[in-house]
């Protein structure tokens, strides 16, 4: 899988260098490339924004340097004809979710376009969706400074669903947001008591049937508790 983040702070992709996205680079798994906007501006300071058309506070990214960072990039594919998929980070987009991931990991090239400011000119956009998939997503309902750590979370779980990713692929079997639409049971190691708290006794217990069952007994009361608008996303719940 290719992956292209164009930004204009390219070091805060930095951390995709380290632990197992590192190794994934390494091992040639995912071919992350990181691109700096700045570097398609032509004027003596760089200027990537201006102000918002129509007024009001805050600056907004201007349309030229989009548009010259994603004509070098479509000039590379990783394959003749291959198209990519971008995605634009923004409070604005759908939210991202588990099942988007999986869905993104499928695909053989990403490109991600990091907003600062108050976004993108939205002509960037447009023009994009007249040659590619885009998709706006958001992380969540909070605001960002910027969309680098989106972009990180999302290349993250993206990247860790690539067959050869993890090293037990069992893994990603039973986790949050997998199939079953649960939250995880809760997770307890070595040692069997730590100040004053004990590991639950069936977990000791060897009894794989009853411990199944625990598990499962806890990941739908966790669920219940912390996120019933995901037990009433189940298939078949009606809604
Ligand atoms: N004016 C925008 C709004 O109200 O929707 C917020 C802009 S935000 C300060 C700057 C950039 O941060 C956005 O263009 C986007 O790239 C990123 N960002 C902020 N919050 C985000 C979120 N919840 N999900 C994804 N990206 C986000």
């Amino acid at each position: 899988m290719r992956i292209d983040v164009v930004t204009i702070f390219p070091d805060y992709l930095a951390p995709l260098g380290l632990s197992l996205p590192g190794k994934a680079q390494e091992r040639g798994l995912v071919d992350l490339r990181t691109h700096d906007l700045r570097e398609h501006t032509h004027d003596r300071h760089r200027t990537v924004d201006d102000t918002p058309s129509g007024g009001g506070a805050g600056m907004v990214m201007r349309p030229e340097p989009w548009g010259e960072a994603l004509d070098a990039i479509l000039a590379s594919p990783p394959e003749p004809a291959v198209r990519p998929r971008l995605i634009v980070p923004t409070p604005s987009g759908h939210p991202f979710r588990q099942a988007d991931a999986h869905r993104l990991a499928a695909e053989p090239w990403l490109v991600m376009a990091c907003g600062r400011y108050e976004g993108i000119d939205q002509r960037v956009v447009d023009w994009a969706a007249e040659r590619m998939p885009v998709e706006e997503i958001s992380l969540g309902d909070f605001v960002l400074n910027g969309g680098e750590v989106a972009a990180l979370a999302v290349i993250e779980a993206v990247i860790r669903l690539l067959p050869g990713f993890m090293g037990n692929p069992e893994s990603l079997a039973e986790e949050s947001h997998g199939g079953d639409g649960l939250l995880e049971y809760p997770v307890y190691t070595k040692p069997a008591s730590w100040r004053g708290h004990d590991v639950p006794d069936v977990l000791l217990s060897g009894d794989h049937g009853r411990i199944a069952a625990w598990r499962r007994e806890q990941a739908e009361r966790r669920t219940a508790e912390r996120r019933p608008d995901l037990l009433a996303d189940e298939p078949g719940s009606g809604d």
